[in-house]
């Protein structure tokens, strides 16, 4: 069976095409930078070989669009007919309470998918848009629902009941659900094995456009960073991560702005972008910063004591750390990124081997020095696989 994985972002859409019989991927690709200017299409198949379109892509539906034509091309495409699909899985981001599984997607669910967008406001409508373009293009093949919320549910009440009235916990739900969930089980699944003793105490590092931080006990999840949406946590690409919620009233008092305004700034304006003034991606703050840009240099300062304060906090809840874990976009490549969070880790147990860890880019690799107490590691992410295996095991009936 061929599945076809979406992983519709904010401002960028992955898929991979995987040949279950031996979990190969038959072509994978990228399209990049999503309503932004330069925006553009990288698909990869075969041996290395790859197929670019650069074209306006204003939004994900012209996305999903491209992917299929990309699929289908007659001289880089991989798939004659779109029939060989045999079904498709989408990273769908907040699944609310209703789910705590991998789904298969029919109305009710895509009802519950948007009405979920209050608490997703970047990922929910896109995963949506996704969804409904396949279902145009190829109205028969079953469709899977894989939710970032999923991995988390194992967290004790202490770590994800907030600290407000208990009856808007069950008026509202309202509680931490965290994100990334196919990601941290995933990324944590390989560090258990690695760690390879049956007591383990691991913090995930996931770092890309959106970051969030887990801290996991012998393979369940005991704690994460993203809240009740993803805008918790460490400072993000265009996110703020956590701040005093006083913040959103008297933003919106001095700059006459609505609580929905304040939010969407919050969202989309804040992070990396907000603070350096150059860019919501890390490649392009990184060289702001070389270039002398002070507040890109501010801007990687803070995202970085961020991510360390995490690190010091789930060590305490966890009562002692194993391994130290990076991933994603910008855990798997910034070994500079790397070296900075670690800094000063030393009294904890950690301590990097500087000159391994800046070679590591994109490749699974223990970074930390011989005799670091703790083990750091990369290991790259595979949401794919984990969406694909969800996704045939449900059409097949194993789940
Ligand atoms: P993701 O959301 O996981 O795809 O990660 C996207 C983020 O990874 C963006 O901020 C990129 O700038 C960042 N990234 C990718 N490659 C590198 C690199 N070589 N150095 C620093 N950041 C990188």
């Amino acid at each position: 069976m061929k599945i076809l994985v979406i992983n519709a972002g904010s401002s960028s859409l992955k898929y991979q095409l995987i040949d279950m019989a031996d979990e190969s991927v038959i072509a994978k690709g990228l399209v990049e930078r999503i309503g932004i200017a330069g925006s553009m299409l990288t698909h990869k198949y075969g041996d290395d070989q790859k197929y670019e379109i650069a074209r306006e892509i204003p939004d994900h539906t012209a996305a999903m669009h491209l992917v299929i034509e990309a699929l289908l091309d007659k001289r880089h495409g991989v798939l004659s007919s779109i029939n060989e699909i045999g079904a498709v899985g989408h990273r769908v981001l907040h699944g609310g309470e209703k789910f705590s599984a991998s789904i298969l997607i029919d109305k009710a669910v895509e009802d519950a998918i948007e009405e979920y967008i209050p608490l997703g406001p970047l990922h929910n409508p896109a995963n949506l848009m996704g969804i409904r373009a396949c279902q145009a293009v190829m109205p028969k093949t079953p469709q899977v629902a894989v939710f970032d919320t999923a991995f988390h549910q194992t967290m004790p009440p202490k770590a994800y009941m907030y600290g407000v009235p208990y009856e808007y916990y069950e008026k509202h739900h309202i509680r931490r659900y965290g994100f990334h969930g196919t990601s941290h089980r995933f990324v944590s699944g390989r560090a258990v094995e690695l760690w390879g003793k049956p007591h383990s105490r691991i913090i995930v590092c996931h770092l890309g456009n959106g970051s969030s931080m887990s801290a996991v006990v012998d393979g369940k999840c005991f704690d994460t960073s993203m809240g009740l949406t993803p805008l918790e946590g460490v400072l993000m690409g265009t996110r703020s991560g956590s701040l005093d919620p006083a913040v959103v009233e008297y933003m919106a008092m001095r700059e006459n702005l609505s609580v929905t305004e304040v939010l969407t700034i919050l969202n989309k304006k804040s992070g990396l972008i907000g603070i350096s003034g150059a860019s919501s991606d890390m490649r392009d703050v990184n060289k702001a910063a070389d270039e002398g840009n002070e507040r890109a240099k501010l801007a990687l300062e803070m995202w970085a004591y961020g991510v360390k304060k995490y690190i010091g906090s789930y060590a305490a809840a966890m009562g002692g750390l194993d391994m130290l874990v990076f991933t994603a976009g910008i855990g798997e490549n910034d070994g500079p990124g790397r070296e900075k969070i670690c800094e000063g880790l030393e009294f904890l147990g950690v301590k990097l081997d500087k000159e391994v860890n800046l070679s590591v880019r994109s490749r699974e690799a223990k970074i930390s020095a011989a005799d670091s107490k703790v083990e750091v590691w990369v290991i790259p992410t595979n949401e794919e696989l984990a969406i694909a295996r969800d996704t045939r095991d449900i059409v097949t009936g194993k789940n």
